[in-house]
């Protein structure tokens, strides 16, 4: 019983870095006063952490800042409030490439076999107003990239990746427009993913998010300068494919996230994440590279200006 419990709780803050490193891709909870606390399957917030904890936790763990992501209609203005009010949080938006199917009243089941879950805001507005609403929140200072868009092939079917498409090619444009760089959630779709963005030109500035490719993906993405942002998945024991591509990629190329408050690096795995974790992921990836942690640390906080804040 005392060891399901532990699996709800935060994990306790990792000794620090020598250098403070970004999270270039989180969720936090925006807390803001009257505002519904999300659950999961289980019942559990979706982000136990409320943000004066996070920004402490951050400081102790060497965490300098994070890019928090909104990619739902109902968060978008809330990460920009955040960010407002937080010197540590930056802010991406888009529509997240699961949403987009709900936008374009397409409803049908996907490989994971889960019903597609309508709310209010995918009835309220269309796909081509949703992406509207982010072109128009785009412009705000706190605003260092859009992400994250891309293509999800795992919950959707037909029809669903081919609304995906057209909303990938539509936050590409838009990423190009208001040179900001863009985030990439390739899920079971790298084909389609890299096809698509040398059909219309990559932004300067491409990351793909939570990068879930293998070495072949990651000699792609050198050859056309694109990012790869790890996150605690590298870290999983059975999960090699991602080790081999950070080992082929070159050091200017790699960024380091959480994705909080999923997918938490091990040991922690299956327990709730948050930016302060992602450490644990950083100095995974020192042990695989075979640098020295503060070199990792160092290299990471430069590519993450150079991407983000430059
Ligand atoms: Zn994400």
């Amino acid at each position: 019983m005392s060891a399901k419990k532990g699996r709800s709780t935060l994990p306790p803050i990792p000794e620090p870095l020598p250098v403070p490193v970004i999270d270039n891709h989180t969720h936090v909870g925006t807390d803001k006063p009257g505002q519904v606390q999300k659950v999961d399957d289980q019942g559990n917030p979706r982000h136990p952490l409320l943000i004066e904890g996070q920004v402490a936790a951050m400081a102790r763990a060497g965490v300098s800042r994070a890019i928090t992501v909104g990619c739902e209609i109902p968060d978008l203005q809330d990460v920009i409030d955040l960010a407002r009010a937080h010197p540590e949080f930056s802010a991406a938006i888009a529509i997240h490439p699961n949403e987009v199917p709900m936008h374009a009243g397409v409803r049908e089941m996907g490989p994971d076999g889960l019903e597609p879950r309508v709310e209010e805001h995918h009835r309220a507005f269309g796909l081509d107003e949703a992406i509207g609403m982010v072109a128009d929140l785009a412009r705000e200072p706190e605003i260092v990239a859009i992400g994250e868009t891309g293509l999800d092939y795992f919950r959707t079917g037909a029809e669903g990746k081919r609304s995906q498409q057209e909303s990938f090619r539509a936050h590409i444009q838009l990423a190009k427009e208001l040179g900001l760089p863009l985030q990439i959630h390739d899920r079971e779709a790298h084909e389609d993913t890299v096809r698509i963005l040398l059909e219309d030109g990559a932004p300067d500035r491409t990351v793909f998010h939570c990068f879930s490719g293998d070495r072949h993906l990651a000699e792609v993405l050198t050859a056309n300068g694109w990012y790869a942002s790890f996150a605690g998945t590298v870290t999983f024991p059975k999960n090699e494919d991602p080790r081999e591509a950070l080992r082929v990629l070159p050091a200017e190329l790699v960024l380091v996230e959480t994705d909080a408050p999923y997918l938490t690096a091990h040991p922690h795995r299956g327990r709730p994440n948050a930016p302060y974790l992602v450490t644990l992921t950083v100095r995974a990836m020192a042990e695989i590279l075979n640098v020295p942690i503060v070199t990792l640390c160092q290299q990471l906080v430069d590519t993450t200006e150079v991407v983000y804040f430059r």
